[in-house]
């Protein structure tokens, strides 16, 4: 394999200047998000901006989220290791590799099957061993695994997905964008003994969740 730099200082400052400043507390997740080189998960065209405080192109209209956003969430799902959780929206994979670090085993579906294909091999030369990939619409979830501990959509939803709210798992929380194409509000949902518990968590904006309970093509 070839040799690749190490942006080790550049995540670093990642950490400290969006991160920590804005908010984020878990140390798992700031530890992981200092390890993980998001410069994998961008092309080599724009590698020079992997560490910076935006989304990126990755191809097919399709953005790997803020560094910040990706923290947010991952916060948000209260990982403690032991879960076994659901991705919609594999995009790059780089999230993917965050859930793979904090839980036991993920299970990530992307409805683009070449960007399934690239995040697979990614993740695959990254050493990752415990995750389960899906070229399928997420918006369905995925039963046979079910139920999950955590689930996390990285697309706008226009409604939250029946089946996803099925799949989850007593005391399990759901993260979702919920709004319109241009902005939604990020929500997070958490089965109290099959009570649905909504919160807000914000603002955020995201490409479009395509699919069955989501927005049509
Ligand atoms: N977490 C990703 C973000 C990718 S952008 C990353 O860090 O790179 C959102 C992704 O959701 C896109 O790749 C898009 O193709 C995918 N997507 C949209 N609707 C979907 C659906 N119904 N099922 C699975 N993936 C979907």
């Amino acid at each position: 394999m070839a040799e690749f730099p190490d942006y080790y200082l550049a995540r670093k400052k990642m950490v400290e200047t969006q991160l920590i400043p804005r908010g984020i507390t878990d140390q798992r997740v700031l530890s992981v998000m200092g390890k993980i080189p998001r410069d994998r998960f961008v092309d080599e065209a724009i590698v020079g901006e992997a560490y910076n405080d935006h989304p990126l192109p990755i191809g097919h209209k399709q953005t790997i989220s803020q560094p910040y956003i990706v923290a947010l969430m991952t916060e948000a799902l209260e990982l403690a290791g032991v879960e076994s959780t659901l991705e919609i929206g594999t995009g790059s994979g780089y999230q993917t590799a965050i859930l793979a670090e904090l839980s036991a085993k993920v299970y990530t579906i992307e409805r683009i099957r070449a960007l399934m294909v690239k995040a697979r091999q990614t993740l695959h030369e990254l050493g990752y061993n415990n995750i389960l990939f899906k070229a399928f619409d997420g918006t369905l979830g995925w039963k046979e695994y079910s139920p999950y501990d955590a689930i996390i959509v990285t697309a706008g939803a226009p409604k939250i997905p029946q089946p996803l709210l099925e799949q989850l798992a007593e005391g399990g929380r759901l993260l979702i964008p919920v709004g319109n194409k241009y902005t939604q509000e990020l929500i997070r949902v958490t089965n109290k003994k099959g009570n649905y518990i909504k919160e807000n968590l914000g603002g955020c904006r995201f490409v479009d969740l395509i699919g069955v309970h989501g927005w049509k093509e």
